[in-house]
């Protein structure tokens, strides 16, 4: 089963929740964790992974060969991100707009583009007891993560219970990380804030098809918005998580909420339970 942990926004706790719920199910089940939030990977602090093993990512983006190009247009035409511009005898390409799809490549009609490989980030890998981990990590300065998270999920082991932090919003990258999932956690806050990026969230998943609970957490802040929401839109809230400092505490340092509060693991049990029982 593969379950995706999505937020509309930063900061509402979902890694805190990927994270927990892979550490809870690691007793009785074989694990994947794949960190997709590759602008800002932090659940290997939590997951205690002690040896990553290293890989580069590399998109390929157009070299034009200058002997061969009769300054036709075609590559900007057909280019639907302005990574290309034709000038009377001089083809300029913008690197950091290139998504890598080909297309100029493919539809250059005299053969005048080959394409080079240039590296956006890395993909680290590593294993610890019953827990496989992957994470993407986009160099700095780059902008496109989804070719990263493509990269990471290459490694999805089906025959695992696979465990996917997704990055906050709902744009490509979001997409790119939910696509494929049996079912998605959104974790939100009762706030107006949260209320808001919850909907955006629920929209994409409906347009996906990917069903769908929530988790709320620090859930006795805020209002009741959040809540009303999910009953009026028949959405069920698969848990709640209190605020609580201590847990706040744990977190700066790097600590899983299981660790500090042992009980906490039954709790995210009976959550799998009900994504499992939400997926049929
Ligand atoms: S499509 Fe090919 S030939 Fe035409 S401008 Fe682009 S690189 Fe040159
Ligand atoms: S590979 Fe795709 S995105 Fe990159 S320049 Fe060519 S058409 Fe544009």
């Amino acid at each position: 089963m593969i379950i995706s942990v999505a937020s509309g926004k930063g900061g509402t706790g979902k890694t805190t929740v990927a994270v927990n719920l892979a550490l809870s199910l690691i007793d009785s089940h074989s694990v994947q964790f794949l960190d997709c939030d590759v602008e800002e990977p932090n659940a290997h602090f939590f997951l205690n992974i002690h040896t990553l093993q290293s890989k580069p990512v590399f998109l390929p983006v157009p070299e034009i060969i200058e002997e061969k190009c009769t300054y036709c247009g075609k590559c900007a035409e057909v280019c639907a991100y302005n990574a290309i511009a034709v000038l009377k005898d001089n083809v300029l390409v913008f690197p950091e707009l290139c998504h890598g799809c080909g297309g100029c490549t493919l539809l250059c009609p005299e053969q005048a583009i080959k394409e080079k490989g240039q590296k956006i980030g890395v993909i680290e890998y590593g294993s610890e007891n019953n827990l496989q981990f992957i994470h993407g990590k986009l160099d700095i300065g780059q902008a496109m993560s989804p070719p990263i998270i493509r990269e990471v999920k290459k490694h999805i082991n089906a025959a695992q219970t696979i465990i996917i932090d997704v990055p906050p919003g709902t744009s490509c990258p979001v997409i790119e990380a939910v696509k494929g999932s049996d079912i998605s956690l959104l974790v939100t806050e009762p706030t107006p804030f949260g209320l808001n990026d919850l909907r955006l969230a629920v929209e994409t998943l409906k347009i996906l098809k990917i069903p769908f609970g929530v988790v709320v957490n620090r859930a006795d802040i805020g209002d009741r918005q959040v809540q009303n929401y999910c009953l009026k839109e028949n959405i069920p809230v698969l848990m709640t998580i209190p605020m609580d400092k201590n847990i706040a505490v744990a977190y700066s340092e790097g600590k899983t909420i299981i660790e500090i509060q042992p009980s906490y693991k039954q709790k995210f049990l009976e959550l799998f339970k009900k994504l499992k029982k939400l997926k049929k």
